[in-house]
């Protein structure tokens, strides 16, 4: 046991110095994406700038906090796409769910949920926070687990809030299917699928003529264990684009870019896995069978993008007695109901879309910032607003690094 225990501390710190403290690979990766460029620009024109969007909140969380940016040649670009569940969750739930904790049933959501503000106060509430301020019974978990577990001590009426991505519904899925719910604990569906929000902030990209297009997707490693790399080939193939699985440490994210560079460079497009030591291109199929089981895929909204077709999960009609939105009667959101449910000003919409960064908003840092939020990108930690808050990115800090990279001689 004691040798399996140094074995596994070895291959972290193995995974330590190749993936993160790696400055000789980062230079040669640095290099090699400049070169690239160059190719590309030999043919395109000297002005050719290219765009590539890392879509999940801990890839821009890595990019921000090791000033990757920073290593780009001048005309690559790297936008946040809408990878943080906590931000795109409608204002609409979080209000039903203040609801419900008002009226005695216990409400357990995870810590960021729980300052996530709601546009529409209820009876002056705006947040769960403030409901259990208030009185209202909301607890915090860190997962469906614990909320089984008290909800069991307590046998009071419950409803978890099951807000996340494709990484979260096999646990949820789980559950429900092996009946580990007990009666007095709902579940409220909110999970959302990635796929859809891909194909539609790269739509809306190439709407915006003064921009350059989208022109490679760094995509989320987390979502791609469950769905496999497969899962991405219709973006690749639609918008021909190249489309890379990466982990999360610096040389990962690198590594993702340098290979949409060289597939740039030969005018190629196609879904690649760099992530290879948890992402396969089938995925989790045990994982898949269980989502498919208990939940169905709907027509659901995103917060201040609003309805993206086939992008959330619900439970299946047979699960419906665990079904929070069922059970206590509460009304779907609809397209017809659906109003844009960001805060005034904020521009957390066009954040998430990759159209505006934080430092866009004349908000940030001002009005809203990581202890008092305003909108919701700055109140999970996979917030992009939340990220840029806390680590800096963009403008000066950016070029300074840059200048740093260059003394260190990364170039
Ligand atoms: S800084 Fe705050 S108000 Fe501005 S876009 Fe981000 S979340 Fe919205």
């Amino acid at each position: 046991m004691e040798g399996q225990g140094l074995a596994f501390l070895e291959k972290l710190g193995y995974l330590e110095k190749a993936f993160r403290s790696n400055a000789r690979l980062a230079g040669a990766l640095r290099g090699y994406i400049a070169r690239k460029f160059e190719e590309i620009r030999a043919r395109e024109g000297r002005d050719y700038r290219i765009k590539i969007m890392d879509f999940c909140g801990t890839h821009e969380w890595t990019i921000v906090h090791f000033g990757l940016r920073s290593l780009m040649p001048e005309g690559v670009e790297l936008v946040a796409g809408p990878g943080c569940p906590v931000c795109v969750t409608p204002s609409w739930y979080i209000e039903r769910a203040i609801e419900l904790s008002l009226s005695g049933v216990t409400v357990y959501t995870y810590g960021d949920t729980f300052k996530l503000r709601a546009v529409n106060p209820v009876d002056g509430v705006s947040s769960l926070e403030e409901a259990r301020a208030a009185g209202g019974r909301v607890r915090l978990v860190v997962s469906l687990v614990d909320a089984v577990r008290d909800a069991s001590r307590h046998g009071g009426e419950s409803v978890f809030l099951g807000i996340g991505f494709e990484t979260v519904a096999p646990g949820y899925a789980r559950a429900v299917v092996s009946g580990s719910l007990p009666e007095n604990l709902k579940l409220m569906s909110l999970v959302k699928l990635t796929p859809p929000a891909m194909f539609y902030s790269l739509d809306i990209l190439r709407d915006k003529p003064t921009e350059p297009p989208v022109m490679g997707v760094i995509a989320p490693g987390h979502v791609s264990t469950v769905t496999g790399a497969k899962a991405w080939e219709p973006v690749a193939e639609q918008f021909q684009v190249p489309v890379v699985v990466s982990g999360f440490e610096p040389i990962d994210v690198l590594m993702g870019i340098a290979e949409i560079m060289r597939q740039l460079a030969r005018g190629e497009y196609g879904v690649k896995v760099e992530y290879t030591r948890a992402v396969t291109w089938e995925g989790d199929l045990e994982a898949q069978a269980a989502i498919h089981e208990a939940f169905e895929a709907v027509d659901d909204a995103w917060r201040g993008i609003g309805f993206l077709p086939l992008s959330g999960l619900r439970l299946r009609e047979k699960y419906g007695r665990l079904d929070a939105l069922r059970h206590f009667g509460i009304e779907e959101l609809t397209p017809e109901k659906w109003r844009k449910d960001t805060p005034p000003g904020c521009r957390c919409a066009e954040v998430t879309l990759g159209k505006a960064k934080p430092t866009d908003c004349p908000m940030f840092m001002k009005k809203c910032t990581p202890e008092k939020p305003y909108g919701p990108c700055m109140v999970s930690l996979e917030g992009t607003c939340a990220v840029w808050a806390r680590f800096g990115g963009g403008g000066l800090a950016d070029q300074i690094a840059r200048d740093l990279a260059l003394e260190a001689g990364l170039g």
